[in-house]
């Protein structure tokens, strides 16, 4: 069924172009009884494909990966127009991470759940493992910053895991879901799958709010702090296990010995790259005392020389627009606030004049402390904030006073002081010498502390996070048999005393004074049970 004709409700979710203001269609408000039907049509569809191969699902991801290098300039264009990123951005952020994705779990997915042996301690006689399997329909809620890669990342590994997905997709970027659904049906459809296995939901808050409710087994939630909390509570009811990916506020320090030319580019591409709008884009620079000013020459030049406009119209824009309309009075509140408190606007600092779009200068601001909200909230935007430090050790206490822990990088030359400042800073990941890259290594897990969330995707983590965990005990003796404790007589509590000291015990005298007295103790048990 399409996402456009999938609800009776009559409320409907209007979509336009960002960069240009253009009106892109509408969409369906779901309401639950909509959000019920598509986890029902999953979950029919998940009955059998629950049941196939790894193989078989590897040859899915196979044809999955060729149909995206297949269709990359359209999923481009689909996430530039509907997100307002420049087509590099798009090929970036949107490609490039699903592309590596599907290519870790095609080479090593079947590994990653293959059952696994594990000891069985004192049950000698009892082989012990652990199995993953499928979890039955999961649901993803997902944010408006990268349409393509939101919706395939969770998708992904949840169907290798033998999973059916229900995809709420946000209500910013709807646009562009049914033709990225299109891509994950055809790959299903050419080995003869279902479709319906992958469903996408449509509409504003409530919406995923049902899907959270709606007897799916788990929630892959994507989104703000605030609205993880809504979803972690609702799931309580449940209750149905979370994974909250939420926001970042992540903190790059540039050490007096740094790279400048390299920690420079970086700081560029972690603040600039689909206009800061990244949960792990770079939110605070840190620069020691004495490499400050040169850093903050090098930032303000490459800055001036940015260029933005409408991404389609001219392919060599550097910046493109912001996505959510409300994103640039928040961008605008924060600056204002920094602003009073004595932070100053280097570059840029206002709504881009000139463009039609929703756009926002790309903007460098020094001179900031942690008095100021441009420091401790989240700002998902093309701002530059740069804070000057003594040294080490303020480096790293200013970089851990957030609320928030999602990624943070280190830039030195001295590998010993990368080590040390790395391991000091609270975050679920740190990257020495560059931003951002631990999401492309696909064999780590991705995923916050703090209020940057709960639980971990990507990696052996992420796939294994898509199943039901379970314990299977065998017996490894051809036995069966196991001790009849019934009925109890007046020796019993005492000889389970003695051998569980005789078990766990140290020390030979200790060992073989239990052991006697188990001895004398089970020899009573056996006399007492004849009689
Ligand atoms: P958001 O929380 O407003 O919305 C995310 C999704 O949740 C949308 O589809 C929305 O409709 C839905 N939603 C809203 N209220 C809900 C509720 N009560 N129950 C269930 N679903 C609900 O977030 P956003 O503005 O779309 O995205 C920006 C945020 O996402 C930022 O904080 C950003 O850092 C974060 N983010 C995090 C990661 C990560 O991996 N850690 C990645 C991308 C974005």
């Amino acid at each position: 069924m399409s996402i456009t004709e999938a609800t009776s409700a009559p409320a409907v979710l209007p979509a336009h172009d960002p960069a240009t203001l253009e009106p892109l269609g509408q969409f369906p408000v779901m309401d639950a009884a909509a959000v019920q039907a598509a986890v029902a049509r999953a979950r029919r569809a998940q009955d059998a494909w629950g049941r196939t191969s790894f193989a078989e699902r590897r040859a899915v991801m196979r044809t999955l990966r060729d149909l995206v290098i297949e269709r990359h300039e359209e999923i481009c264009r689909l996430a530039v127009r509907d997100s307002g990123k420049t087509m590099t951005d798009a090929a970036l952020g949107e490609v490039f991470p699903v592309l590596e994705k599907l290519r870790y779990v095609i080479a090593n997915g079947a590994k990653d759940l293959r059952p696994e042996k594990r000891g069985s301690g004192i049950l000698a006689q009892k082989g012990a493992r652990v199995e993953y399997h499928p979890l039955g329909v999961v649901g993803v809620i997902a944010p408006w910053n990268f349409p393509f890669h939101n919706l395939l990342c969770p998708t992904i590994p949840a169907l290798f895991a033998g999973n059916g997905v229900v995809a709420k997709v946000s209500e910013h970027t709807t646009w562009s879901a049914e033709p990225y659904l299109q891509v994950i049906r055809d790959a299903l459809v050419a080995h003869g799958h279902s479709p319906e296995l992958v469903q996408v939901v449509t509409g504003y808050g409530a919406t995923g709010s049902a899907l959270v409710t709606s007897g799916v087994e788990k929630i892959f939630f994507t989104g703000s702090p605030q609205n993880g909390r809504k979803v972690m509570e609702a799931a309580s009811r449940g209750p149905v296990d979370v994974v909250l990916e939420l926001g970042g506020k992540d903190p790059m320090i540039v050490c007096d010995d740094a790279e400048l030319d390299h920690a420079s580019e970086q700081a560029m591409l972690g603040v600039f790259t689909a206009c800061g709008q990244m949960c792990v884009g770079v939110e605070r620079i840190y620069v020691f005392d004495s490499i400050y000013d040169d850093f903050v020459a090098r930032v303000t030049a490459k800055a001036r020389s940015l260029r933005q406009g409408a991404p389609l119209g001219d392919r060599t824009v550097d910046c493109g627009a912001m996505t959510m309309p409300r994103q640039l009075e928040i961008l605008e509140s924060l600056l204002d606030d920094a602003k009073q408190k004595g932070a100053k606007v280097l570059v840029g600092g206002r709504r881009t004049p000139g463009l039609k779009g929703q756009y926002f200068e790309p903007t460098i601001l020094v001179d900031v402390d942690h008095s100021m909200r441009i420091i401790r909230e989240e700002q998902f935007g093309p701002i530059m904030v740069i804070v000057r430090v003594t040294g080490e050790e303020e480096a790293i206490a200013l970089a851990n006073d957030t609320e928030y822990g999602l990624g943070s990088s280190v830039f030195t030359r001295d590998r010993k002081r990368a080590e040390r400042m790395a391991a000091r800073i609270r975050a679920g990941m740190t990257v020495i010498n560059d931003y951002g890259i631990a999401y492309m290594i696909q064999s780590l897990p991705f995923g916050g502390v703090g209020i940057s969330g709960v639980g971990r995707i990507n990696g052996r983590e992420g796939l294994r996070a898509c199943c039901n965990t379970k314990a299977v005990v065998t017996d490894r003796l051809p036995l069966g048999k196991g001790v009849s404790v019934y009925p109890i007589q007046k020796t019993t509590y005492a000889l389970v005393r003695e051998i569980s000291s005789l078990v766990y015990s140290e020390g030979f005298t200790a060992r073989a004074k239990h052991a006697a007295k188990a001895a004398s103790l089970f020899v009573r048990e056996v006399r007492a049970r004849r009689s």
